[in-house]
């Protein structure tokens, strides 16, 4: 199984999986790298996977299926153009061209109905998780609750340390500065940052990550931890009351960072 990014707009990723033969997307904001890459490689598309309603994830979609008529998956509870296969926690979504399932995650706080996709099989496993988390951070709360955050990022926390994971921005680098502020002890952290920097200077992506690094290096998974907690608390001149408190903290503080 294959995983590929396609760069689109200023720092999306569209991610492709593919088996050399059949193709599914996931989040196409836009038809044209799709295209071109299917074309590239003779690739059939057989299914379009889609995260939330913003635009730089659907935007491909409408000009996709107008080519290839296949199932597009998507969040039940959003009004997404084009979606047929709506989802929420529980859904299985089983690929057989691709001999992938994956199993659906809801996911909100970045939008209310935000789902994510979790393949536990082929080995390392994969988790497409759009704009809810990205490596060392995470999404914006636009229609959600620090709380309903919270509750997101730790089912992304309890899936196995190995699980590759596909974020839909390239952030990681501004990520790991604010990372770096609200934690600046973590030798983890600036060790991962080291490797980022090496991979953005030759213009390559920091995704997929894992979730064992984003365990070690993500500020927004690690808000019960006394040293995030400390500098929280350094800030406002009290501790936050609890993670979720925590959370909303450090995400405010990151909306201005
Ligand atoms: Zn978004
Ligand atoms: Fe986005």
């Amino acid at each position: 199984m294959n995983i590929i990014p396609l760069p689109a707009f200023r720092d999306n990723y569209i991610w492709l999986i593919h088996d050399g033969r059949h193709a599914a997307v996931v989040d196409p904001g836009d038809a044209r790298p799709v295209e071109d890459f299917l074309a590239s490689q003779g690739l059939t598309l057989t299914a379009i996977l889609v995260t939330h309603h913003h635009p730089d994830h659907v935007g491909g979609v409408a000009d996709l299926v107008t080519r290839h008529p296949v199932p597009v998956f998507g969040p039940a509870t959003e009004r997404i153009a084009g979606i047929d296969r709506p989802l929420s926690e529980g859904d299985i979504v089983v690929l057989d061209e691709l001999g992938l399932s994956l199993s659906v995650l809801d996911v909100p706080g970045h939008t209310a109905g935000h789902i994510a996709y979790y393949a536990a099989a082929p080995a390392p496993g994969a988790l497409f998780c759009g704009d809810t988390m990205f490596s060392a951070g995470c999404g914006r709360l636009f229609e959600g609750t620090a709380a309903q955050m919270s509750a997101s990022l730790a089912k992304f926390a309890a899936l196995p340390d190995s699980t590759r994971v596909y974020c839909t921005h390239e952030y990681t680098l501004s990520n790991l500065a604010f990372a770096r502020a609200a934690e600046p002890v973590n030798a983890a952290r600036d060790e991962y940052a080291r490797r980022c920097e090496a991979l953005r200077a030759e213009n390559r992506p920091t995704l997929p990550s894992t979730i064992a690094l984003e365990k070690a290096v993500n500020p927004f998974l690690r808000c019960g931890e006394d040293s995030v907690i400390a500098t929280l608390a350094e800030r406002s001149g009290s501790r936050p009351a609890d993670a979720v408190a925590s959370l909303a903290a450090l995400r405010a503080w990151k909306d201005v960072f």
